[in-house]
C-alpha cells in the first residue's frame, strides 16, 4: 500500500517515505538516451526501479530477460537503480511496489500528445504522477526502433547505444 505523501517527501506521521519512481519501457535494447534520463534520475530519487514492459504481442528483437539483463549490466554502477519486469497496467505495478511516481523522457513534441494523455490517465485512475524530463539534446532523435533499424542496415550505431549493447546488436543481427 503507498503511504500518502503529503510535504517534502513526509507521510500522515511525519517520517520521510522512500521517493521511489519508475521509468518504464520495452527498453529493446537499452539506448544512451534511455540510460540519460535513469542516470539523471538515480541522481534525484533515493530509488529508481526500471520496468521491463512484457509485451506478448509486439516483435522485439531482444527477450525480456535479454533486456533486464543489458540493464543490469549498464546500470551497475547506479546503487539506486533496480531492474523489474511488468505486464498489464503500470498503475498496478506502482502499487504493488510503493511507487509514488513515473519518470518520462520526453524527446519532442511528437511524444508529447500520447505521453500527456497516459499521464492524465494514470492520475485518474491511481492518484500515480509523471514527471517529464526534457531529453539530452544529444539523444533526441534516439528511439530503440531506429536504433535496430540502422544497425540492420549495417549503418554504425555506435555512440547511441552502450558497448554492450552494440555487441549484442551485431550477435543478433547476424543471425538473422
Ligand atoms: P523507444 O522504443 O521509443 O526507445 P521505450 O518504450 O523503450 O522507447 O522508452 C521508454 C522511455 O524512455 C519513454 O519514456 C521514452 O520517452 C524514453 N526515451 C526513449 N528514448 C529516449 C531518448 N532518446 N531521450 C529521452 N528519453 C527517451
Amino acid at each position: 500500500m503507498i503511504r500518502q505523501v503529503l510535504d517534502h517527501g513526509k507521510d500522515q506521521e511525519g517520517s520521510r517515505c522512500v521517493q521511489r519512481v519508475v521509468c518504464p519501457g520495452s527498453f529493446d535494447p537499452v539506448t544512451n538516451g534511455h540510460l540519460d534520463i535513469i542516470s539523471r534520475a538515480a541522481g534525484l530519487y533515493d530509488e529508481v526501479i526500471v520496468a521491463v514492459l512484457i509485451n506478448v504481442t509486439k516483435h522485439s528483437l531482444f527477450t525480456v530477460d535479454e533486456r533486464v539483463e543489458m540493464l543490469g549490466q549498464v546500470t551497475s554502477r547506479y546503487g539506486n537503480v533496480r531492474i523489474e519486469r511488468f505486464h498489464g497496467l503500470l498503475v498496478d505495478f506502482c502499487a504493488a511496489n510503493g511507487i509514488t511516481a513515473v519518470i518520462k523522457g520526453l524527446r519532442a513534441v511528437s511524444d508529447f500528445e500520447y505521453e500527456m494523455q497516459m499521464a492524465q490517465m494514470n492520475y485518474r485512475m491511481a492518484k500515480v504522477e509523471t514527471l517529464f524530463m526534457t531529453t539530452n539534446p544529444l539523444y533526441s532523435f534516439l528511439s530503440s526502433s531506429l536504433v535496430k533499424e540502422i544497425a540492420r542496415y549495417g549503418g554504425d550505431v555506435s555512440g547511441l547505444v552502450p558497448d554492450i549493447v552494440l555487441s549484442r546488436l551485431r550477435e543478433r543481427l547476424a543471425e538473422e
